[in-house]
Order: C-alpha cells, then structure tokens, then sequence
C-alpha cells in the first residue's frame, strides 16, 4: 500500500507561498460579487459578498484555505492519522474529515456537546452526516470534557500503538492556518481595485479567531484603511480581542510581513451571541431569511446568519457609512441548517 507521504505527492498540487507549502484543496479565487437588494437593506453603504462558501472543497466554506497549509504540514509529518476537536455541527471536522480522506489519512474528530439544541436533526444530520460519509471515526465528548487533555490522551494512545498521531489545534487557527486568511485579504484586495471599489469595512464570523487574524495581518499590510470587524459568535469576554490580535500579529510575523498590526487593528462586536454558541437568535433568523430571500444566498445558523446580523446593525448604527463600501465574507457552513430543521420550518413566506 502506498504511504500517506507517497499519497500527497504528486498528485495532489502543491505549491509555496511565502515560503510555506500549501496543498490544494479550494477551486481557486472564489467571486467578490455584489447584492443588490442586500445593500438596499444596509440603506446606503455599498456591498460586496466574498464567496468563500464556494471553496468548493466538502461543500465549501473557509476551513478549506487554512487546511491547505495545515495538511501540507501533516503530509510533510508523515502522520497516518489527524485527530480534531470542535462543537458537534462543526464545519471544521467536516473539511478535515475529506481533507484527511483526500491525503490517504484516517480522520478521528471528537465531536463536543457544546449547544444545547433540542432537535434530534442535530446530532445526526448536516455536518455529522457527512463527516460519517467521509469515513471519519467519531466520538462524542462527555459534557464538561476537556478537548485538548482527551486529544493529547488519544494521541498517546495512538502512539503506543505505533500510529503516527498529527492534533490540529481548534478551528485550524495558528498562524500557519490563519496563512489561509492572509492569502484571501490578498485576494480581495486585487478583485475590490480591479473593480475600482475600495474596501473599507470587512465583516466575517468569528469563531477560533484564525480566519480574522489571517485577514488583519493581510489588510494591515496591504491596504491599512480597511477595518476587519469579527462579529463574536463563540466569546463575550474582552480577552478574546486582545487573543486573536495576539494571533494577527504572530500571523503577520510568521509571514514575513514589513507592516504589523497592532491592538487596534482587531475590532470585535460582542453583540450578536445571544445565549451563546450555535444559540439561535431572532436577529440570526431575520437576517438568514433577508440574504436567502433577497440575495439567494445561504447563510447559516452558528456563524454566518449571526455576522448578516452584525453587518446590518453597524450599518443601522452609522458605523458603517453611507458612500463606504463593504466586504461580507461569507464562510460557509449552509449544512449546518439541515441540523436546525425545525427553526427553519417555523419560516414563513412573509418573513
Ligand atoms: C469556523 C467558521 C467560522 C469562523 O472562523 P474562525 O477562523 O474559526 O474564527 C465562520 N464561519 C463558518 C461557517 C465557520 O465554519
């Protein structure tokens, strides 16, 4: 049989960015695209949507950028097994488990009970459904389990049994998989000036931190007007902040970059968590209603229907201007819906 190095190379691309190796799991420059009848909604700022739910790997969503970078390194490990940890409906497991699946790994998520989310949906259909699919093995945590001890404790145990055990941290978020993000705000940035729109406001979903800090580290370094707000969906604490802006700056220093973002660059709204993680809120719902019913976009119920939600209050409470133009980065997550069957029934047409 074929090893798991052996397996990556050379069929799967691999390419060097910054100096890092990255495999490729995304279809290439996702659209930067506008929505009219959103931005009627935001009343006067102009809009444009960031397609990262079209990554196209797994069925999108941004895990994918910052696996590339994550999985090269594993490949490079010469692990034969990748283990991760995350809430039950996690994109992140899902992404991983094909990741794993496409290098010729074994996938072993350990699926954490953090909602409290009656619909038996939950813990069985949208991502869990397809992390089955993709053959990963997986277990449930006890409540109140600590994910990073049990992960170490099955790492070991994998190693006495002669297995080469790779942990990827929670949500991919270190500076190797925020690398991901660096590369995106890249991106926007050449597809904002080729349509002649500058960017002023970027808003995205903030869960582990790694996709908002790749970004700052990018905007701080390429275009330092631009304001990267993270709408909290995870963490209400003010120490959260100054986390991922400790994760932007590690980002920015890893990837060589001349100009690196300070305290100030990280701006985080607290506003939109409701009762907490994967909690669905009246606003989430209104908003994943307006951007499906107006834009045929689908956000989702954890992550990207509470940012929509973030985005049209800072647009409400003149924090985002009229003549200004704002990015919406869309990371994904529509499976998620399919495990909040009945919310999404309770839906009317006239919502
Ligand atoms: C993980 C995730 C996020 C948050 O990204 P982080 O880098 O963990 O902050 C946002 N949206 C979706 C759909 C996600 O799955």
């Amino acid at each position: 049989m074929q090893g798991p190095s052996d397996a990556a190379s050379p069929r799967i691309p691999l390419s060097t960015v910054r100096g890092f190796a990255k495999i490729r799991l995304s279809h290439g420059v996702t659209p930067l695209e506008p929505a009219p009848g959103l931005e009627q909604a935001l009343g006067g700022p102009r809009l444009l949507i960031k397609r990262d739910d079209c990554t196209g790997f797994a069925l999108g969503g941004n895990k994918c950028r910052k696996l590339e970078y994550i999985f090269a390194d594993i490949v490079k490990s010469g692990a034969d097994v990748v283990l991760t940890a995350a809430g039950v409906q996690s994109n992140h497991c899902r992404q991983t488990a094909a990741a794993a699946a496409l290098c010729g790994l074994e996938a072993r998520l350990l699926l954490l009970p953090m909602v409290e989310h009656d619909d038996p949906a939950y813990r069985s259909n949208g991502n869990v459904l397809l992390d089955r699919i993709y053959g990963a093995s997986i277990e449930v945590a006890p409540k109140g389990c600590d994910a990073a001890v049990r992960l170490a404790e099955n790492a070991e145990c994998l190693k006495s049994a002669g297995r080469k055990p790779y942990i990827i941290e929670f949500g991919g978020s270190t500076p190797l998989g925020a690398q991901g993000y660096v590369d995106c705000a890249l991106e926007i940035i050449e597809q904002a000036a080729a349509m002649n729109e500058p960017v002023d406001h970027v808003v995205l979903a903030c869960g582990s931190g790694g996709t908002q800090a790749g970004l700052i580290a990018g905007f701080r370094h390429a275009s330092p007007h631009t304001r990267v707000h993270g709408i909290s969906i995870l963490r209400s604490d003010e120490a959260w902040r100054d986390e991922v802006a400790a994760l932007a700056l590690q980002t920015a220093k890893l990837a060589g970059l001349s100009a690196l973002p300070g305290n100030g660059d990280c701006i985080m709204h607290f506003g939109q968590l409701g009762e907490g993680y994967g909690m669905p809120t009246p606003a989430m719902l209104e908003a994943t209603a307006l951007a499906a019913r107006r834009g045929g976009l689908l956000l989702d119920p954890v992550y990207t229907g509470k940012a929509m939600a973030g985005l049209l209050e800072l647009a409400g409470r003149g924090e985002i201007r009229a003549g200004e133009t704002v990015v919406f980065l869309h990371t994904g997550g529509a499976p998620g819906i399919f495990a909040y069957q009945d919310l999404f029934s309770s839906l009317t047409a006239s919502c």
